[in-house]
């Protein structure tokens, strides 16, 4: 069963459990909640799937960012910018993209060696 989860509409008008967040198990044919079930206040669902996500790969996240950091240590920018990049369009994290477009610079690319790069792949 998921987890959703939920806040206040007016977080001024809660009760103990729904004041801030609180999560709650509903079947997925289940309608969302638009009350507090304790006091009956407005609630809105809190779109939580980044959150999953990043459950998921964090095991494989830890490893990744930690071998970047081992190739930024050691100068290696050109590997740790490939590292970031590819992990980056996998787990969708912009922060992760600017990290690999700054080492790709300390690599010595600029964004027209990227361009002329790309072009000559197509050529080719
Ligand atoms: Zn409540």
């Amino acid at each position: 069963m998921p987890i959703y989860e939920y806040e206040p509409v007016n977080p001024h008008k809660t009760c103990k459990k729904c004041k801030g967040r609180f999560e709650i198990i509903q079947g997925i044919d289940e309608e969302p909640l638009t009350n507090c079930p304790w006091c009956g206040e407005r609630v809105k669902k809190v779109i939580s799937w980044c959150r999953a996500a990043i459950i998921e790969t964090s095991g494989e996240h830890t490893q990744v960012t930690r071998k970047i950091s081992e190739y930024e240590k050691e100068g290696m920018w050109s590997h740790a910018a490939e590292l970031a990049d590819t992990h980056s369009e996998k787990i969708g994290n912009h922060d992760m993209k600017m990290r690999a477009l700054d080492n790709y610079k300390k690599a010595g690319y600029d964004a027209g060696t990227l361009e002329k790069h790309a072009k000559a792949k197509e050529d080719g």
